[in-house]
């Protein structure tokens, strides 16, 4: 399996933000320990891949941000973070290239709470989708799954009415949850699964086995692409009562082996998950699972 990294998703860093530059340490100390995973760059991306997805407006106001370092509390801006926000958009397209022996990006900002025209929830591109869009020349049907806790709106914006992606995602109810909507769904390639505050592990996963089963028969895609996001763990969360009851680091591994059972090409790219004592092994064990 390849890693697509760089250390330049480190120098996105801001004081006290949940999602900092450690997580992927954490997760790569981690990592470094097991002998088969090689490690490669991200792809270097020109402008017409962001605008295969985002608008022109979108890169305008995100490029005006980064020169005049005016963010927001959840998306703050610096003068690089515009150029280490496409280096990570970079890394996905680079692992959808190398998605017949699997790879993962293990990359930052994350991308799928950022739609066509908007940002937010920590993240500025999307990732994922740019590496789906581009990745339609080769595959005519890619299915997305999602288990971030979090929707993934974004994505669900992008990809609303179009035929060749499903979007496929696992979240907590977003009546108790960031981003708190969702939206209408429109087409037959878009499947929300929301779970309820308390769903544990055994649950999770029938749900999770039946469903993703269910979207891979009926949608037959070729290519698989994860947004692998490790918050749904029940100690990543801030209000616990408030939250899934995700216990065992195993149920990483299921997922991970649920997805490898339909031996399908596949790619994932980091999304959330900001336990930094827990990170490193969930995302260890979903490779590992994922791998087979
Ligand atoms: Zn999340």
């Amino acid at each position: 399996m390849k890693i697509v990294y760089s250390e330049r998703f480190l120098e996105h860093s801001f004081p006290y933000h949940p999602e900092s530059p450690e997580r992927l340490l954490a997760i790569k100390q981690f990592l470094d320990k097991k002998a088969e995973f090689e490690y490669i760059k991200p792809a270097k991306l020109s402008e017409k891949f962001l605008l295969a997805v985002h608008t022109e407006r979108l890169l305008e106001e995100l490029k005006m941000r980064s020169q005049t370092c005016s963010g927001t509390a959840d998306n703050p801006f610096a003068e690089n973070t515009f150029e280490i926000a496409m280096l990570s958009a970079g890394a996905a397209v680079q692992a959808s290239k190398h998605a017949d022996e699997l790879a993962f990006s293990l990359a930052r900002p994350p991308g799928h709470h950022a739609g066509r025209d908007f940002f937010g929830g920590f993240c500025y591109l999307n990732n994922g989708a740019i590496a789906v869009m581009h990745a339609l020349k080769k595959y005519s049907r890619i299915l997305i799954v999602d288990f971030d806790v979090h929707l993934g709106q974004g994505t669900q914006d992008i990809f609303s009415g179009n035929d060749s992606v499903f979007y496929l995602s696992f979240h907590q109810d977003t009546g108790t949850i960031y981003p708190w909507h969702d939206f209408p769904i429109k087409d037959n390639t878009t499947k929300l699964v929301p779970l309820q505050v308390g769903t544990t592990d055994g649950q999770y996963l029938k749900i999770f086995r039946r469903v993703f089963l269910q979207a891979v028969k009926k949608f037959e895609p070729e290519l698989i692409a994860c947004s692998a996001g490790f918050d749904m763990f029940h100690s990543d969360r801030l209000y616990v009562g408030t939250a899934l009851r995700i216990e065992r680091h195993e149920t990483f591994k299921e997922i991970g082996a649920i997805i490898n059972s339909v031996n399908l090409p596949g790619f994932a790219v980091l999304e959330g998950g900001y336990g930094l004592e827990t990170l490193g092994l969930l995302v260890s064990n979903f490779l590992e699972g994922w791998q087979g």
